[in-house]
């Protein structure tokens, strides 16, 4: 076995004519090509003629994912979202059951429901829980598709409880581990099917490059390789260098970036303008016990969601006076930003269900970079006026 750390430091690159120690961009479409027998093969015997199939950069990219992910095989792709439709369009029939949490990256359920109309599929929506997620499985759920902690509001769904109390046969476990990152879970090694990844986030690390990743199993990667051909959603060889390039610095950023987050919420739980704190790490939070089992190496994440007291345009003031914490909306940069949900990601959510769910007008979301902790901790006390 590829040992954790190796397996983004040493990027695993057949030997070439040079012996660079980093990965050429092979940027060439084409390879010689006569007919399959003949022509050169990747690591997993795949015919390299044609770069929307096989790219020699793209395969070292997919190869440490798959290495981090303990899986058989991986792909990259154009972008989280190429890499979600990918799976979802590989293993959903026409009338399909799909199972999912009502709090999930709302373009993924935007997705689920534009294919749903398109293809009949049934879509059960549950409550973000192990519980409310076996309980939704039955015999013609063909799907189940999680997030291990909920965006904005950081709930955890015990992904080892979902598959050790699905059936054998039927239903297949998808996880969605861009917000936990291997380094927390690795939902395969519980018994997921496949896993999904938004590269674009903590893995790539510095908002400078778009792109998505699945790993699993032979069996089920091969099925994906056939969609992603079809679909022509493969990334590119240069984004594809990018991502592993960040990968290289992926531990070191991530542990940084738990370490800070950790330190954010500590400083926000005790501050009088804050109402509440939704971080796993934090010992008040309902949620603490089941990520001290779940996750491992003692980390709860890099993004912490508050309250504020006050409501919307309090919320607004915070964004704007804030010197280091950029307002944005993505997350997992080596820089720190903060969004308000309401307003970006999760105004796709039914208001009923974003109520039930916490994402008030007041919450904010905070991605947590790799800056100096008190500049972070001065950043936050002056912009909430301490
Ligand atoms: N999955 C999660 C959990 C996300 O947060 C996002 C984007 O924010 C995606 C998937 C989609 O990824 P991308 O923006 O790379 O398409």
């Amino acid at each position: 076995m590829v040992r954790e750390r190796d397996a983004c430091i040493h990027s695993r690159l057949d030997r070439d004519a040079y012996r660079a120690l980093e990965p050429p961009v092979y940027l060439s479409v084409v390879y010689e090509f006569v007919d399959e027998e003949s022509s050169v093969r990747s690591d997993r015997g795949k015919p390299v003629k044609y770069s929307r199939e096989e790219n020699p950069t793209v395969r070292v990219l997919e190869c440490m994912v798959r290495d981090l992910e303990e899986a058989e095989d991986a792909l990259a792709f154009s972008s989280g979202m190429a890499a979600i439709t990918c799976t979802l369009l590989g293993l959903l029939e026409r009338g399909s059951k799909i199972v999912v949490p009502m709090e999930m990256y709302s373009t993924t359920l935007q997705l689920v429901n534009d294919l749903a109309k398109k293809m009949d599929l049934r879509v059960v929506k549950v409550w973000p829980s192990a519980e409310d997620v076996v309980n939704a499985v039955d015999s013609d759920t063909r799907l189940v598709l999680v997030e291990v902690m909920t965006n904005p509001t950081l709930k955890i769904i015990d992904v080892a409880k979902v598959a050790e109390e699905l059936p054998s046969e039927g239903a297949l476990l998808v996880v969605d581990n861009t917000m936990t990152t291997p380094l927390l879970i690795k939902p395969l090694t519980y018994g997921a099917k496949l896993v999904i990844h938004s590269t674009t986030k903590y893995l790539s690390g510095h908002n400078d490059v778009v792109g998505g990743a699945v790993a699993g199993s032979r069996e089920m990667v091969e099925i994906l390789w056939d969609w992603r051909r079809k679909l022509g959603s493969v990334q590119q060889p240069f984004e594809a260098y990018l991502t592993i390039r960040g990968m290289k610095t992926f531990h070191l950023r991530f542990e940084k970036q738990c370490s800070n987050a950790m330190a954010v919420a500590e400083f926000l739980e005790d501050h009088p303008r804050v109402e509440e704190v939704m971080y796993p790490g934090l010992r008040s939070s309902p949620y603490h016990s089941v990520a001290r089992r779940v996750f491992r190496r003692n980390l709860f994440g890099a993004v912490v969601s508050f309250r504020l007291r006050g409501g919307r345009e309090d919320a607004v003031k915070l964004l704007r006076r804030l010197r280091v914490i950029k307002p944005s909306t993505s997350f997992g940069g080596v820089e720190s930003t903060i969004s308000i949900p309401i307003a970006s990601a999760a105004r796709f959510i039914p208001p009923e269900e974003a109520k039930r769910l916490g994402i008030a007008e007041n919450l904010l979301r905070l991605s947590v970079g790799i800056e100096d902790v008190d500049e972070l901790l001065e950043d936050l006390d002056q912009a909430l006026g301490g």
